[in-house]
């Protein structure tokens, strides 16, 4: 383990730990399983056929995958046709010098935005502002962490780490007196704030949730007016998506949209649904004059040739974070990456670095809760396991201490009747010590980390096998 490698796993933990400690989070987090976990369990329930549905939507997504290259080109023809423009990105760098080129050069300054992941993925904000160009966001909660200088802590709800005494001591320098902590009068007053920045606008930037081929559409979903607004009222309209945001016909959309909303608020259907076909076409009363497609890659195609395919199956609903344990404790900002939770854990070290995020593989009890939430049952903990096995071949363990007991354990493991002898030698001595008490309160150094937050229950007085021979004499 190189040094910052133990600095970033450290981070981690401190992060953790802060978490744990932080009473208003741990009171939020609790209500997120109560709420938008139960919401997404009932939303199964009540839908019927909904494990075809989630099956059909997956194999949608894996068909398209297999033949991504033939599905981007058809987008690509059908955008241009109805006189978009499209470009392509193989990193975040690159992305954001198109997105601002395409701002300057036209002399425009200012920019709405909508909520967008792919844009916080290669840090977009900063780079529009580098560029001298004001950038605001438009859905609540983004505009709320951007005033606040924060990065989101969940998909789908980004200023969740937030409660509404927060919102209001963040918001109320900008409104320049102290707002009341009502949460619709702070809606009202984002509402007042952003009125006047989208008739000033000349840009408006979106991400994508689908692109369908044949026609050259995007759609957005969002539970707030104002991805529609920041598509219909500015100028020019950029939209960035990764490569995998493609898929081939009209009618695949739909059994995308019946899972969505379900997995992400328990909602059947999000409030608004928008189908957004190039630019303003002659006759049509509103809509930009230009339309512009940014298609990422950022590592995505070499993630499409491995074994974490799947993670391109994602649709961003944010229920795995919902479902996960460890989210439910340490909440988004632990993670250290744009991406939380479970699918955090794998994206962010595809596409940030595996060695940089050597602790995320690890940040998971593995129990499968987030394959059960996900609406296209994606195998996440599989894939973290894998993550784990390529981080061991790329940077070994140099803990001579924990390879020594890994080796010690296999040798005894291999051999039956070392393993008998070290059960029995084991339950009559150290097992002995350790049963003073029916529960251990500390665990000897090594091992600590375990009964840091849980108490470890003492070994039984018997082993197993000397269990079954004696029960199973008595109960013939
Ligand atoms: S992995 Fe599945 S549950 Fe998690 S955000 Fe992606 S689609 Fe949703």
């Amino acid at each position: 383990m190189t040094d910052y490698v133990r600095e970033t796993h450290r981070e981690f933990l401190k992060a953790s730990r802060a978490a744990v400690a932080d009473r208003g989070l741990q009171q939020i987090l609790g209500r997120l399983g109560d709420t938008l976990g139960r919401k997404n369990r009932e939303a199964w329930q009540a839908l019927p056929n909904s494990d075809a549905i989630r099956e059909r939507a997956r194999s949608i997504k894996d068909a398209t995958l297999a033949d991504l290259a033939t599905h981007l080109a058809t987008l690509e023809n059908s955008v241009v046709a109805r006189g978009g423009q499209v470009y392509y990105a193989d990193d975040g760098a690159a992305a954001c010098q198109i997105i601002c080129q395409l701002v300057k050069e036209r002399g425009f300054q200012r920019v709405v935005k909508s909520k967008s992941m792919t844009s916080e993925e290669i840090h977009l904000n900063a780079a529009l502002e580098q560029a001298g160009i004001e950038t605001v966001e438009t859905d609540f909660g983004e505009y709320i962490i951007q005033v606040a200088g924060h990065r989101p802590s969940h998909i789908v709800g980004p200023a969740l780490h937030l409660s509404a005494r927060d919102v209001a001591r963040i918001l109320s320098p900008v409104a320049g007196e102290t707002l009341p902590v009502e949460r619709e009068a702070l809606a009202a007053f984002a509402r007042r704030q952003l009125r006047s920045k989208f008739a000033a606008a000349e840009v408006g930037i979106t991400g994508v949730n689908f692109a369908i081929a044949e026609t050259g559409s995007i759609v957005l979903v969002s539970n707030e007016g104002n991805a529609r607004l920041t598509t219909a009222l500015p100028r020019i309209h950029i939209a960035v998506m990764g490569i995998e945001k493609v898929i081939p016909r009209f009618q695949d959309l739909a059994w995308f949209l019946k899972v969505l909303a379900r997995a992400a608020t328990g909602q059947k259907l999000s409030v608004y649904t928008s189908i957004i076909t190039g630019p303003r076409a002659a006759g049509e009363l509103d809509g930009p004059d230009e339309f512009h497609l940014v298609i990422l890659d950022n590592g995505r195609s070499k993630i499409l040739g491995s074994p974490l395919r799947e993670s391109l199956f994602c649709i961003r609903c944010g229920a795995c974070l919902n479902a996960c344990p460890i989210y439910r404790n340490v909440g988004g900002h632990a993670y250290g990456g744009v991406y939380s939770g479970p699918i955090g854990a794998v994206l962010t070290p595809l596409y940030d670095g595996l060695a940089e995020h050597h602790h995320l593989p690890h940040a998971s009890s593995l129990c499968g809760a987030c394959q059960a939430a996900c609406p296209v049952k994606i195998q996440i903990p599989q894939m973290l396991i894998q993550l784990r096995e390529q981080l061991h071949e790329e940077t070994p363990n140099d803990s001579r201490g924990e390879s020594r007991a890994y080796r010690l354990w296999a040798a005894v493991l291999r051999r039956p009747w070392l393993y008998r002898w070290s059960s029995w030698w084991a339950t009559r001595t150290v097992g002995r010590w350790f049963r003073r008490q029916p529960w251990i309160r500390r665990l000897p150094a090594g091992l600590a980390g375990w009964t840091e937050h849980r108490d470890f229950p003492a070994p039984a007085p018997l082993r197993f096998r000397d269990w079954w021979r004696r029960n199973s004499r008595e109960q013939p």
